[in-house]
């Protein structure tokens, strides 16, 4: 039984939403808009495991929760829910932190299956039963099945994304790889998607592995070409 809030404004989803979530095993609250949903992350009594996080809300978009949410050093795992029409929602929503979205309107099989995903956060959702479940270089120690990182900076939880971006460099290690093979990989989304997110990640894994993040010695910078792992 997991704690998952759903933030959504059109109370048929919503409701739909809590009904096929109930029947699943899940406690669900809903919060109808962005206000709510932040004062519910940040400052209520529960701690949820997942949230589903519509875009267009009143009061405060969606984007902006996810950013206020991360910003309070919150890694749950957000399903973010976006409009067909704007591609460039899913770019802002996942820059904010998002782990994974889903395309309005969405089929209900699709969205269970993506739910149950994050929850699992102990298993990787890519294939390769061969891949490191962790790893150590330097002072870091990462391990991929508790999507924990001890560093520099102590021990650090990471969000779904941060981990497969991180395991994405590793898995290449010695090899420059371009920011677009980086998106399809690790976001799904097209190589040529124009976002600065591998660059915003890149930044926040360097502050949680690299003794001087100015300095990096273990993800460098590629002039032109993207990033390289070192060990
Ligand atoms: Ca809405």
């Amino acid at each position: 039984m997991s704690n998952i809030l759903v933030v959504e404004d059109e109370s048929h989803i919503a409701e739909g939403l809590r009904f096929n979530l109930e029947a699943e095993g899940h406690e669900v609250e809903v919060a109808a808009d962005g206000r709510a949903a932040s004062d519910a992350l940040l400052g209520g009594p529960r701690r949820f495991d997942l949230v589903i996080l519509d875009l267009m809300l009143p009061a405060m978009g969606g984007v902006e929760v996810a950013r206020r949410v991360r910003a309070a050093g919150n890694f749950v795992p957000i399903l973010m829910l976006t409009a067909k029409d704007d591609p460039g929602d899913v770019v802002r929503g996942i820059e904010e932190g998002a782990d994974d979205y889903l395309t309005k309107p969405f089929v209900l099989d699709e969205l269970l299956a993506r739910v149950r995903a994050l929850l699992r956060r102990r298993r990787w959702d890519a294939p390769g039963d061969d891949a490191p479940r962790a790893i150590e270089f330097g002072a870091v120690r990462v391990d991929f099945d508790r999507f924990e990182l001890e560093g520099p900076q102590g021990k650090i939880e990471l969000t779904t994304r941060e981990a497969a971006l991180l395991r994405a460099l590793i898995e290449r290690e010695g090899r420059a790889v371009r920011r677009g093979e980086l998106l399809e990989v690790v976001w799904g989304l097209r190589p040529e998607t124009r976002t600065r997110v591998i660059d915003t990640f890149v930044a926040r894994l360097r502050r949680y592995i690299e003794r001087d993040p100015a300095r990096p010695q273990h993800i460098l910078s590629v002039r032109g070409h993207g990033y390289k792992f070192i060990r």
